[in-house]
């Protein structure tokens, strides 16, 4: 079956392995310590430990202790120490070590892609996916590293300036639970290229691909101490980001998360990133082609289980169309196969933990408090696979009836719930659409070129997207506007925010003085 991913520069492949999550459970990759310092894997000293959980299956696959101040403060000190000849490296020879790390990702993506699945349940070609557009990411960086420069400015006289884009420090990346892999990828690969050292938290729910990059930078050459995990809850998080020898945090998670980051970041005025969540709109026009506007639907709202910061959630449909519209939805979204997550062709796995279930469930049943219906989906769904009975498997829930001011449409949920509003002319539409504390992302979908341009210019967020939506191809900058966030990921314009710029003066004759 062919996946919907366009920006795929290779064919899907398909693997026969016979790769059971109990014979992935009992790999190194759970086993072995997941704290990485100084390049190689550590324990944490805890004393306090979390249950890691594979969601496929609901059951614990190990204790992961979490970082205290102490490993904490081990990690930045190896980052800073080995900040100092790092940061003298120049930048194509960083870039090599970024484009093997590269390779040697491609080569393993089995092994990662696998170890994600277990982490977070999401569908193996999904995963597979995923870690194949970090390897794009890293090379991408690992081609600019070698180009990262200043400028010149000539002035009067035979004076001139110029500037050196020089890196931040030691950055502490802190990420959420969807993307691990990604996570990491996307964070310490600019920061990597421009010459800073990195002490990154993967999300306690999905500790175990970060710690995995870590030995494969390690492998690609990057000297020890370069790039380090801790693990642990918010806690540590906490720790790593308030901690004063960090000049630079980068974070991924929900609003209130990042807002306790920049008031933590505040009192050393640290630099920081910032990638929130959203509640991004959708909208359809009458002439949209209406099959492509299904399948952006789909892609905006149920992919990686609806778990997706970007998702266009409030999907507006012209109410011309709407009744074909919604129709042309089900009929695709009832083929889609929920399923254990190792099975390719599973399309919806698990959800990732009991607590999202519950917030996914209790904003459907706030929903039909408010009035909306559910036309379909919402339920959970019992698997026919013994294997899978204890994870949470929901199937994709399609809301209509919906209004603007319900809880549904304007808050984030982070699952696979579709909310469908109807609209009857450009300027309320646009309006809606931006009626929103987030600018995360948004889509349109119409055949009309200058309403396309209009919307596109009218839209109060960091991404949207023109007839398609959730695509990510390398290079291209993503974050937020509003509440979504601060800073840009991927594409050069990420190394604006793990860089910072020297000016330089040069007098080229006698110092002209009025005093
Ligand atoms: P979260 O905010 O609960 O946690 C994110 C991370 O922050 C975790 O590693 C957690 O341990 C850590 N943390 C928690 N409290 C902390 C504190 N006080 N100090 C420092 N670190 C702390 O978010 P989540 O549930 O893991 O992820 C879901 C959220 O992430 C959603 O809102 C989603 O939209 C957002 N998200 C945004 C993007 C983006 O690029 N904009 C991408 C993915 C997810």
């Amino acid at each position: 079956m062919k996946h919907p991913r366009p920006f795929l520069a290779f064919s899907i492949r398909r693997y026969s392995k016979d790769v059971s999550e109990k014979t992935l459970s009992k790999s190194h990759q759970v086993t072995s310590p997941l704290n990485f310092l100084l390049g190689r894997r550590t324990e944490a000293k805890g004393p306090s430990s979390f249950h890691l959980i594979a969601p496929a299956t609901g059951t614990k696959l190990r204790d992961v202790v979490n970082s205290n101040e102490q490993d904490v403060n081990e990690a930045i000190l190896a980052a800073r120490n080995s900040y100092r000849s790092w940061s003298k490296w120049t930048g194509f020879e960083r870039g090599k070590v970024l484009k093997t790390a590269a390779d040697i990702i491609r080569s393993k993506v089995d092994d990662l892609a696998y170890t994600e699945v277990l982490d977070t349940g999401k569908p193996i070609w999904e995963a597979r996916y995923d870690i194949l557009g970090c390897a794009d990411t890293i090379e991408f960086y690992g081609g600019v590293a070698g180009r990262i420069k200043g400028d010149f400015m000539q002035l009067s006289g035979g004076s001139f300036a110029y500037t050196i884009r020089e890196p931040l420090g030691v950055v502490g990346g802190i990420g959420a639970w969807n993307f691990p892999f990604q996570m990491a990828a996307w964070k310490s690969a600019p920061a990597l290229a421009c010459g800073n050292t990195m002490v990154f938290k993967p999300s306690q729910v999905t500790p175990l691909t970060a710690v995995m990059l870590g030995e494969i930078y390690q492998q690609a050459g990057l000297p020890g101490g370069c790039y380090n995990v801790v693990q642990g809850e918010g806690e540590t998080g906490q720790i790593l980001c308030s901690h004063p020898d960090i000049d630079k945090v980068t974070f991924t998670g929900s609003v209130p998360t990042g807002s306790r980051i920049m008031a933590a970041c505040a009192k050393d005025i640290k630099h920081v990133t910032l990638e929130l969540g959203g509640k991004s709109p959708l909208v359809i026009f009458s002439d949209a082609d209406l099959d492509n506007a299904v399948k952006g639907a789909i892609l905006a709202n149920f992919s990686n289980q609806g778990q997706v910061c970007s998702n266009g959630t409030r999907v507006f449909v012209e109410e011309s169309v709407a009744g074909e519209f919604l129709a042309k939805l089900i009929d695709r979204v009832e083929k889609m196969k929920i399923g254990d997550p190792y099975q390719e062709d599973t399309l919806i796995g698990a959800t990732i933990s009991p607590q999202q279930a519950a917030i996914v469930e209790d904003y459907i049943g706030i929903a039909k408090k408010e009035g909306a219906t559910v036309v379909y989906g919402g339920e959970r769904v019992t698997l026919s696979d013994s294997n899978c009975a204890g994870g949470i498997y929901l199937r994709p829930c399609i809301l209509v009836n919906c209004t603007d001011n319900m809880r549904v449409v304007k808050e984030e949920i982070f699952g696979p719930v579709l909310s469908l509003l109807t609209f009857k002319s450009e300027d309320e539409v646009i309006a809606r659409a931006n009626d929103s504390q987030f600018g995360l992302a948004g889509g349109v979908f119409t055949r009309d070129l200058q309403r396309a341009h209009r919307f596109v210019a009218a839209m109060e967020v960091g991404s949207i997207y023109v007839n398609n939506y959730n695509v990510y191809p390398v290079g291209v900058p993503f974050g937020g506007y509003k509440k979504s966030g601060i800073g840009r990921e991927n594409g050069e314009d990420s190394l604006d925010y793990y860089s910072q710029i020297k000016s330089v003066y040069f007098e080229g004759g006698n110092v002209d003085c009025p005093y």
